[in-house]
This record gives C-alpha cells, sequence and structure tokens, in this order.
C-alpha cells in the first residue's frame, strides 16, 4: 500500500484537527526534512476525494451550436486534424463560456449531448482561477490518458468512465485546467522556479519525472485540498505534503487569493438548457 492508500472509511478526518494539523505544519513549526522519494505516484491515482459530485456549480446551462469544423488533438492518431464536430457552449455564472467539442464518432446529437453534459457539472465546480484561461473542452472515444494544453483539453471517453468510476474526474479535471489556464503565466515563473528549488522535492513521481510540464499541475490539486478542503485529505498525508512542497504552496495559495478579473458573462442563448 502506498502511503496515501485509504480505505473510503479512513478518509474522512475531523476537519477541526486536520485544520489544526495543517496550521501547524505550514507554520512550519513542525517541518522535518522532505523526503527524497516522492510520497504519491501520481494526481490521477490518488484516492482523496477532494472534489466532491456534491460540492456547489457554477454551471448554468448547455448551448447547441450544431455542427461546425474544428481541429482536434488526437492521441489515437498522434496528430491533429479537421473534423465536423458536434458543438456546445457550456455557461457560467462567474467566468467566461467554455465550448464543448465532440468527436463525429459520437454519431447523432442526442449522443454528442449526453456525453457533454457528464462534463459541465464539474467543470462549473472548478474555480474561475482554473477555469479562465480554458476555452475548449474536446472529446474523443476511447481510452487514452487525457491531454491539456493552452487554452485546450481533449478527454477520452472511456478513461472517463474510469474516472468516474474512481470519483476522481473533478480531480482530473482540475489537473488539466491548470495546463488549459495556468501553465503559461505561472508555469516558467521566478516565484515557481524558486519555490522548487526551495522545496527540493516533488510530492509525485510524475512531477518529478517531468518538472517544466507536470509540476504545478501535480503540486496544484493537493495545494488546494489542503487550502480550501482541508478536510479531504488525512491529517497524516497533509502533514506529509506539507512537509514536502511548502513552497510551492504559498505560490499556490497567492495564485488561489488572486481573483481572475474576468469579464462579466454574457447572457447564455433563449434555447440554453
Ligand atoms: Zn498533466
Amino acid at each position: 500500500m502506498r502511503p496515501g492508500e485509504h480505505s473510503k472509511a479512513r478518509r474522512e478526518p475531523q476537519v477541526g484537527a486536520a485544520a489544526a494539523l495543517l496550521a501547524v505544519c505550514l507554520s512550519g513549526a513542525v517541518l522535518a526534512a522532505p523526503a527524497d522519494e516522492p510520497p504519491f505516484d501520481a494526481t490521477a491515482d490518488t484516492v482523496f476525494d477532494i472534489i466532491r459530485s456534491s460540492d456547489e456549480t457554477q454551471f448554468l446551462c448547455l448551448s447547441d451550436a450544431g455542427r461546425a469544423v474544428r481541429q482536434m488533438w488526437d492521441k489515437r492518431i498522434d496528430g491533429e486534424s479537421d473534423l465536423d464536430v458536434f458543438l456546445f457552449t457550456a455557461h457560467f455564472r462567474d467566468g467566461p463560456p467554455i465550448d464543448i467539442i465532440l468527436n463525429p464518432e459520437f454519431g447523432t446529437p442526442e449522443a454528442a449531448r449526453t456525453e457533454a453534459e457528464r462534463y459541465t457539472h464539474a467543470l462549473g465546480q472548478l474555480l474561475p482561477v482554473f477555469r479562465q484561461g480554458l476555452r475548449q473542452l474536446g472529446i474523443h472515444k476511447g481510452n487514452k490518458s487525457f491531454h491539456g494544453g493552452a487554452g485546450k483539453i481533449f478527454l477520452y471517453s472511456e478513461t472517463v468512465d474510469l474516472r468516474i468510476s474512481q470519483d476522481h474526474l473533478e480531480e482530473s479535471l482540475l489537473h488539466e485546467a491548470v495546463h488549459a489556464s495556468l501553465d503559461a503565466p505561472y508555469g516558467d515563473s521566478q516565484a515557481w522556479r524558486d519555490a522548487q528549488a526551495a522545496d527540493g522535492a516533488f510530492v509525485t513521481r510524475y512531477a518529478a519525472s517531468s518538472p517544466e510540464r507536470e509540476d504545478l499541475a501535480e503540486s496544484a490539486l493537493f495545494a488546494y485540498g489542503l487550502l480550501r478542503h482541508p478536510g479531504r485529505i488525512p491529517p497524516v498525508d497533509s502533514a506529509v505534503i506539507a512537509r514536502q512542497i511548502p513552497a510551492r504552496i504559498a505560490v499556490i495559495a497567492e495564485i488561489l487569493n488572486a481573483a481572475p478579473d474576468l469579464p462579466a458573462p454574457p447572457p447564455p442563448p433563449a434555447d440554453c438548457r
């Protein structure tokens, strides 16, 4: 059993106790040296339910824009092609709309809409800071791993089935949304580089294997859990994370606290549902 693997029953510590321990850890009072070996494999494998399906969502409605030609990156063919996609637009109370495009392989507008609706609630659960740069969510069939780049995320529906069965779609979306929204402004910033150097350790093996591409997205989910939902990561794991990447947690706290200056969202079209 890896560190951080707990049965469902053990996952819910007392919020007060966890918050108190976190405060002590973050204050540095009980800080020990970080472990050389990252304590977790990857955010995709963690069992912590940091964003719950019952959490509030800012999603409003999904409008149907019919068919349109869009470029879709597809790992299955290791390339990008112009496709006559099914196009929907998801509207939110607190941020700009996000296009959801579906590979024509979904077949019918009804099937495409049903698929698109699997993502809207979870997208609206992401803080605006994570959603601010995301303009397009693309969905393919298949079981490839997810991909997030500047402004765009691509998902594969069989992998989504797995993530939903693990109650982990929201956490995976947060990871990819960091790639879409935060890598460009922060991933290569001096503050982040300095924090990486100060910590001298990584929270996941995936982050350690790709410090320039994956460390911010990997660290962000754990930091978000500690900072915004401290009761949802068990105290022992919270202490491990706080000891491993304290400087990165502080940088991510600043990113979370700086509310993005977003234009007022446009009113959804009348047929939005
Ligand atoms: Zn990633």
